[in-house]
Parts: C-alpha cells; structure tokens; sequence
C-alpha cells in the first residue's frame, strides 16, 4: 500500500518541470540606478520568462487576525504566545524589541506592557487563512498554500489576458534594485522576451490583491513579484510590512548575490548549508562561483545542478494547485514519557484534538497513524534523536463515524492508538519517549460544507475503503532525511517534508535558547493538515525559523544536548 504524506523518508520528489522559463539575464551591475543602467549585450527573442508569479506573506499573521477580532489591541504591544514563546507579534511590540520566538520571560523584560494572547488554539487563523485564499481564488486557481499565512499565485494566464489591452505604464510598489521607483525607468531596457510588460502589469495585479486583501478581510500583507516562485518570495522579503517589492530578471543576480548565506535561499536546509560551508561556500555568491564539477563530485549530479540554478535563480517548479489536506495531525513533545498512563493521558488528549478537526473537515479518516520519536541512551544519559521517529498505522473501522454523536468516536481510536503504540514500545520495560503524533489520513469525499471543498483538488480523488484488513507498517524507523532531498522539497511539488524537518528544528530552538518548560512536559504543540502537494500549518513562521536552526543545531551537536 502507498502511504502518502509519511512524515519523511518515502517522499514522492517531483522533478522540475521543464517549461523553459527560470533563465535569467546574466547582467548585474552593482548601481541600482537608472541612469547607471548597463544592458545585456544579447537579449534573447525567445520567451525565457513565460512565468509570472505573486508570493503573498500575510503580515505577522496570528497578531493580525487578534487585532482584528479585537480591534483594541490594534495600537498597543500584542505577542501571541504559544507554551513559553511569542510565536508572533504586532508592529508595536516589534518597535519596543520583542521578536518572533523571544521567551514569554525575555518578551515582558523588554517591554512591560506587552499584552499577551494565547495562540493555541488555531481554529480562528486557520478559517483566515482559507478566507484568503478563496479571495485570491478570484485571480487565479493556480494557489499554492505555504502554511496559513503565505500563497504563491501563478498569475500568468491572467496577465496574458490582460496585458495586450492593458499595455501598462508603470509599476506598483517597490521595484527591486531601482532606489527610487518614482524615477524614470524609460531606459530600462526591456528584456526580449516580454516579461517587463508582464511583471509590471502583475505588480499592479498584486497592488490590487492587496488592497482587496485589506478592504474585504481587513488584513494587510506583503507581495513579492517575479518570473519564478524562489524569486517571487525572496523579492516580497525586501520591503516589509504591507509592502510589495517586483524583481525584473535585470536584477536577478543583484538579488541572490547580496543574500549573505546560503540558508538565506528558502529550502537550503541547515544540514545542506553546512555541507556547502566544508567547501568554503558561504554566500549564494559563494555557491554561484563554485566550480560545478566539484560540486556534482560532492552532491552527484542532480543535487548540483538544483544548487547551480537555484545560485543563478533558475526554478521551474510549478505553482501547484492544493487540495484537500490529506492528513490532519497534531502531536507534542516531551521531555520524557516514560509510563503508560501519562501516555494515555496525552494520547486522549491528541486524538481529542484531531478529533475535533476531522468533525470540521467533514470528510471521515479511514487510517490512524501514531508516530512516536524514543530518546536514545548514549553513555548512560538520554539523548533526543531527532531523525529517529518510528510509525504504526491501521485502517479505521468507518462504523466508529456512522454515530451522529461525534462524542462516541474518541474512545475506540484512542484505544486503537494505544494498540498501535503498544506494538513499537514494550511497556513493560523502561521506555522513554518525546514525541507522539497522531494522524488521520486516507478521507472519504462526502459532501461537506466546508469551506476547504472550494479547493478540492483534481488529486483528491477519494480513496476505497475495502481494505479493512487490520495490518500495520512499519514507516521510517530511524530515517534521516537527506539534505539533498530537503532543499529540493521546497521547489518541488511536495515540500511537507522540510516542513516536518524544520518542525524539528524550532524545538532545537527551544532548547538552545534554554528555555526551561518550552517543553512543557514539554514543547511546541504543533497541528497539522497536510497535504500531498503543500502543506497548511507546518510554517507558522518558518522564515525566523531558518534564521535560527542553524545555531540551534549546532549547540545539539557541540553540546550533545542532555535530558
Ligand atoms: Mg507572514
Ligand atoms: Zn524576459
């Protein structure tokens, strides 16, 4: 049986698509400015750019969505805290210093006044985040979802309608290496292709998202504009917040080669940037300079060449379409779990969790996973081993949801979780674990009413439910993930699996940052619905998260971290 949306390790990598766009004009100058403007000698008649896509990056989004549903916390410090961290916070709080993952402790040593609003519960930001979408449906059903808070749009059908009848003049927003975009851009020359006229008119498409954004929803966002998904969301990191920044390929190089680190490329993992610093690869510069054929001696062929283009800001992939999620999940780590009944006690209140979810959602689970990750013994203390989780799953009896009282489903699954947990941990032997995860995959289309049907895939199909046959499978025991595979999962069709990794990482944050009780028990609750091509919820705030794995890593490395 294919089981998809394993957590890693059996990845379906999607290789890139071959539409001929992602070539770039190899012209950079160091002045942004007009004036100064120094053209390619050669420009190509073809269409090297056929693409044109908008990344859309809701601005500190679980604050947003508090302000609005309490507007009074508009104008004073709001943190949203989850555990023991600020997950988020509004503007006023960042002026007075709070950040993204500041302790509670550290947030209210800053800045006394800081008002605090639990983001535990995700119902209201994840009803935002498909309110969003539905209204960006309105432009494309080409959407990505990254997350609740971020969407890359594939505008290009749009824009070719458009933009003979259009013939736009001038661009929205900020225009990436050009200081003042007021200035005359009349001789900024226009690469063969056509793509200033296309990028330009989607600069304006973007202004008028973001404003529709703002007047429906009442939610502000920044848009990144360009010819490919890498650029599109590294051109929107530019100007923050509620701002729009567009990226012509003129200024492609310009863009990469200022970005001071490799992990400053979404998608170059914390294990890959350390593979490229061995080699004295510190800078996408770095990266772009560096002799090919030592790096497909170092990484093999494909490998290389993802990292070659993506230094030179070549990236096919497409804008995949999502569906339906194709799991819904929710775990907790530990700092130790070591007897039964504490395990029961945090099983039932997972699977309550989850629960809840799948009552939402409208369509009935017919398998149960349950993932747990073991703390390993290594010169007699306990060690966290990030790679090494371990699954078991069994199809679910659909009789369990025949019941209209949903009240009646928690306890046979919560036994049925039991069993399968039994089957990976002896109990009657000392065992320690810190994570479990309990996921409902494998859905039954019904009709629901449910907002996320507007986006039913043509992927979805629904699954058959004749195999009842109890069974379980071993998925991923001690699976590392190959760096190799985690940077291509960003730009390839399914990037659920840098998500689970980065996942990992923002506990190793946690405790790098020696947060006692991050843990809880503890850690980070994390919730999830995910899905064969993207993934909702796993990247609550990654873009922090990547600037903070790093060190994080390698304290757990120099430190071997202790329980
Ligand atoms: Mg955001
Ligand atoms: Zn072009």
């Amino acid at each position: 049986m294919d089981f998809e949306d394993s957590d890693e390790g059996d990845e379906d990598w999607s290789k890139p698509v071959n539409d001929g766009d992602g070539s770039f004009c190899s012209n950079t100058r160091n002045s942004p400015k007009v004036s100064d403007l120094n053209f390619p000698k050669k420009i190509s008649t073809d269409i090297e750019h056929p693409r044109t896509i908008i990344h859309i990056d809701m601005d500190c989004f679980y604050a947003q969505v508090e302000m609005i549903r309490n507007p009074s916390l508009r104008h004073v410090p709001l943190g949203i805290q989850q555990k023991h961290i600020i997950v988020t916070c509004n503007y006023p709080a960042r002026a007075i210093g709070v950040t993204k993952l500041m302790t509670i402790k550290d947030a209210k040593t800053k800045c006394p006044s800081l008002i605090m609003v639990s983001g535990e519960d995700l119902t209201e930001y994840r009803k935002m985040s498909y309110k969003i979408s539905e209204y960006l449906l309105k432009y494309t059903k080409k959407i990505e979802r990254l997350g609740f808070d971020e969407n890359f749009l594939d505008v290009s059908e749009l824009v070719n309608s458009r933009v003979s009848k259009e013939s736009p003049s001038q661009f929205s927003g900020h225009l990436y290496g050009i200081q003042d975009n007021k200035a005359d851009l009349s001789g900024l020359k226009q690469c063969g292709c056509g793509c200033y006229q296309r990028i330009m008119l989607a600069s304006n498409i973007a202004q008028e998202i973001r404003d529709g954004l703002y007047n429906d929803l009442g939610i502000t966002c920044c848009a990144g504009i360009s010819y490919n998904k890498l650029l599109a969301k590294l051109a929107g990191e530019k100007h923050k917040p509620n701002k729009q920044t567009t990226l012509l390929p003129e200024f492609t190089l310009q863009l990469l080669h200022s970005l001071p680190s490799t992990r400053n490329i979404p998608g170059i993992g914390y294990g890959m940037s350390k593979r490229l610093r061995v080699l004295d690869i510190d800078s996408v510069l770095d990266l772009y300079n560096y002799n090919q054929e030592k790096l497909i001696t170092e990484f093999g062929q494909q490998t290389a060449k993802f990292l070659k283009d993506i230094s030179a800001g070549i990236d096919h992939t497409p804008v995949v379409r999502y569906g339906l999620p194709q799991s819904i999940s929710d775990e907790d780590s530990y700092r130790d779990l070591n007897n039964i009944k504490d395990i029961e006690k945090e099983i039932d209140i997972l699977v309550d969790n989850v629960l809840k979810r799948v009552v939402e959602d409208g369509r009935n689970p017919q398998t149960l996973r349950v993932t747990i990750r073991k703390s390993i013994l290594k010169d007699d203390k306990l060690v966290i081993d990030y790679g090494n989780r371990e699954s078991r799953q069994c199809p679910l009896s659909q009789t369990i949801f025949n019941n209209k009282d949903t009240s009646t489903w928690k306890t046979p699954i919560v036994e049925l979780a039991i069993s399968l947990l039994n089957k990976m941990v002896d109990v009657t032997k000392p065992f320690h674990l810190t994570l479990i995860n309990i996921c409902f995959t494998k859905f039954l289309k019904t009709c629901s009413k449910d907002i996320s049907t507007f986006f039913s895939s043509p992927n979805s199909k629904p699954t058959n439910s004749e195999n009842d046959e109890f069974f379980t499978q071993r998925t991923s025991s001690s699976t590392k993930i190959s760096p190799a595979k985690g940077i291509e999962s960003f730009f390839a069709n399914n990037p659920t699996l840098n998500f689970h990794k980065e996942k990992r990482d923002i506990k190793a944050v946690g405790r790098q940052n020696g947060m006692v009780g991050f843990f809880k028990n503890g850690g980070k609750r994390k919730e999830s619905e995910s899905n064969k091509n993207n993934d909702d919820s796993k990247r609550a705030k990654l873009d922090t998260i990547f600037l903070l794995t790093h060190q994080s890593h390698q304290f757990l490395i120099h430190q071997n971290y202790k329980i």
